[in-house]
């Protein structure tokens, strides 16, 4: 049966309100197959601190079946961009947030080792993953995933296993954006568009601030029970075999 794969992105004691009402809107159609995208620091504002509160509900999270992802560090784009095509894709389509997009390759090793380090001792089990801010990965975060041998990572179109060096799953990922009305817009309508691809994996990545959307809501729960219907809700690690 063709898979469904949910995940929640940015999760950070910052947004932990936001973090619960969409697992609250994914348990209904996918039930503890969630995948969330953790973020350590959130702009160096909002550390995650082993024995925390939130630290524990990440813990029991973990403990009921859910994946943790290392989602970069901060997930803010400190860098500067060398090449033009950098500089614009992280100005257009991240708001400054594809943090590994412009970092050389030892700053990225250094941030993905201590975030994983991070998820370990705070979950009790290695992080399934690794996925950049707004899926954007630089060259030298490429090269730092496959030296900190990470299992799985994803950009919009595939997931893929750096320590492995092969392509697990080839899909678009469903995704929502409500920065401007224009932008509602066409993630509604893309929307509308993919949950019907026959693809074999279907990707549905939600965000905090999609809480703040009553109609991108409702485009998520429409898109959730559309998919759940010919779909088995799945884990990444699966694609692993
Ligand atoms: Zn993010």
């Amino acid at each position: 049966m063709r898979r469904l794969l949910a995940s929640i992105h940015d999760v950070s004691p910052r947004f932990e309100r936001e973090v619960e009402r969409l697992l609250d809107l994914l348990r209904p159609h996918v039930g503890d197959r969630i995948a969330l995208f953790v973020v350590p620091d959130h702009w160096g504002a909002a550390p995650i601190r082993p024995g925390s509160p939130f630290a524990l509900r990440l813990r029991s999270w973990a403990d009921a079946g859910l994946e943790l992802f290392l989602h970069g560090y901060f997930h803010r784009d400190t860098g500067a961009h060398e090449r033009l095509g950098d500089r614009l894709r992280a100005r257009w389509m991240t708001a400054g947030e594809g943090e590994f997009l412009g970092l050389g390759r030892d700053e990225a090793r250094q941030r993905i080792e201590r975030g994983l380090e991070l998820i370990e001792a705070i979950a009790g089990r290695p992080a399934a993953g690794f996925v950049a801010p707004a899926w954007l990965y630089g060259r030298g975060a490429a090269d730092a995933l496959r030296d900190c041998r990470v299992g799985l990572a994803e950009d919009h179109f595939r997931i893929w296993s750096p320590a492995g060096g092969r392509v697990l799953s080839r899909s678009p990922v469903i995704t929502w954006a409500a920065r401007t009305p224009a932008r509602l817009r066409s993630s509604l309508a893309a929307a509308a568009l993919l949950r019907r691809l026959p693809v074999r994996d279907l990707r549905i990545g939600i965000h905090p601030g999609d809480c703040h959307s009553p109609r991108l809501l409702r485009s998520i729960e429409t898109t959730l029970r559309v998919a759940a219907r010919s779909r088995r809700p799945a884990a990444y690690a699966e694609l692993l075999g």
